[in-house]
């Protein structure tokens, strides 16, 4: 008998007809003798929908409150689930973080999981139950309830197919597995069959929502593999995996976006020791997080420009601090745009391979596409364009890297 968890995202239990099939799917799995731990998100929708009412009452909701009320969402869907497998002659429990204990940190609206108590669990598997967990949310020491940030119920399945020491965990979604790029943004983007958990991390950081990244952190570090697969179709989905030798072979295997980014450029600071530290301090200070940096070089006047990005949510508070820093500091001009997207590059043959990163400025280039920062890591390269030319920039890289095609091209074809 193996212990099998599957999670089932929003879209996939947007409707009662949609959770009734669910249901089958699960069922069929148990009464192929297996036990089953099911993981729900709340239905499509519900999350936005709580967060909007939660905004018509705070323009900034307590964060307390909020991780109160957006758990709601997964608690309706958990119960319902419920209610359909009984009515289809089986037996199942549902449960909330803190029944099972899922405990986590009191960070409210992105709580890290600390510990997952198995035992509850176990009893309930153990009396043929399906189990059913909601998605997303956990407990704080102090009893509050928390939750893990937007797609955190991956995390939840991830979590809890390590501590159960799950055989199988498996991700159903709206597509069938992880693809070379978004599939409902280019019509040419192939399914990968294994993926490797850094190539996962880099995709899943850099705007693939496929996965939430602290899922495939969790499966990194327990060693789970993770199988992202659709809850409409039986077809194979993509494995997340450990490395393999097969997989160094592929130069680039994926190109992603992020729009949720904002630019900003302070200008005329002066070139002194400290300056970043005197611009960077105010902005941490306030949680932000800021992503890529480029601090031009000193032009000879004892001045320089400096351009970074934020999340998009946090532009406007940036932009506040940043002209009190530069009123203080006697720099010029602070200017910014919300209107940029991250497209990025990803694949582990990088690392033994040169000369990706210009064949990807030279198609950029190709396109008339102007690139305002770049950043590079072991086994990515990212460039910051403006958001109208998105959908152009990932087709065109898509096919500069002939993602279409399953042998990927050797270094010298592509340049
Ligand atoms: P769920 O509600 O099941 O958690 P999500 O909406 O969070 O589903 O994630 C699935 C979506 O991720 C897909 O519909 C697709 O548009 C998007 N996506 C972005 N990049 C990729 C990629 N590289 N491969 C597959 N899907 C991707
Ligand atoms: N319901 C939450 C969200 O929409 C968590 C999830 O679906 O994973 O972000
Ligand atoms: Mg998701």
């Amino acid at each position: 008998m193996a212990l099998i968890v599957m999670k089932f995202g929003g879209t996939s239990v947007g409707t009662p007809e949609k959770i009734k099939a669910v249901a089958e799917r699960v069922l069929r799995s148990k009464r192929a003798g297996n036990q089953m731990v099911v993981v729900l998100s709340a239905m499509s929708g519900e999350t936005n929908r709580l967060i909007d009412l939660a905004q018509q009452m705070q323009e900034l909701p307590d964060p307390r409150e909020m991780d109160m009320l957006q758990s709601t969402g997964e608690q309706v869907s958990i119960a319902l689930f419920s209610m359909a497998v009984k009515a289809a002659g089986d037996d199942a429990i549902s449960l909330l973080g803190d029944q099972i204990k899922i405990q986590t940190d009191s960070v409210f609206t992105k709580a890290r999981i600390e510990g997952i108590d198995s035992e509850r669990i176990m009893a309930e598997l153990n009396q043929g139950k399906v189990v059913t967990v909601a998605g997303f949310q956990g407990v704080a020491s102090d009893g509050s309830i928390t939750t893990l940030g937007r797609g955190g119920s991956d995390t939840t399945a991830v979590a809890l197919a390590a501590a159960l020491m799950a055989d199988s965990c498996e991700i159903y979604t709206d597509v069938e597995g992880v693809y070379t790029t978004d599939p409902n943004i280019c019509n040419k983007a192939r399914k990968i069959d294994r993926i490797s958990y850094d190539e996962m991390l880099e995709l899943a950081s850099l705007g693939a929502k496929v996965l939430d990244i602290r899922s495939v952190t969790f499966a990194k570090q327990y060693n789970v593999p993770v199988h992202v697969r659709s809850t409409f179709t039986e077809t194979e989905g993509t494995w997340v995996v450990k490395e393999d030798k097969e997989m160094e072979g592929r130069i680039v295997s994926g190109v992603t976006y992020n729009k949720n980014e904002a630019r900003i450029t302070i200008t005329g600071v002066p070139d002194q020791p400290g300056i970043a530290s005197k611009i960077f301090t105010p902005i941490s200070d306030a949680d932000i997080i800021v992503d890529m940096i480029i601090q031009n070089q000193d032009v000879g006047n004892g001045l320089t420009d400096m351009t970074f990005t934020v999340m998009r949510t946090d532009y406007l508070r940036t932009m506040q601090l940043l002209q009190d820093m530069s009123d203080k500091i006697g720099a010029g001009d602070v200017h910014g745009s919300e209107n940029i997207t991250k497209i990025s590059i990803v694949g582990v043959g990088m690392r033994n391979h040169s000369g990706i990163a210009s064949t990807m400025f030279s198609v950029l280039a190709k396109e008339g596409i102007n690139i305002s920062l770049i950043s590079t890591s072991e086994i990515k390269v990212s460039c910051v364009i403006e958001e109208k030319y998105t959908e152009l920039a990932i087709r065109a890289l898509h096919d500069a890297f002939e993602l279409d095609k399953s042998d990927p091209p050797v270094e010298e074809d592509i340049i």
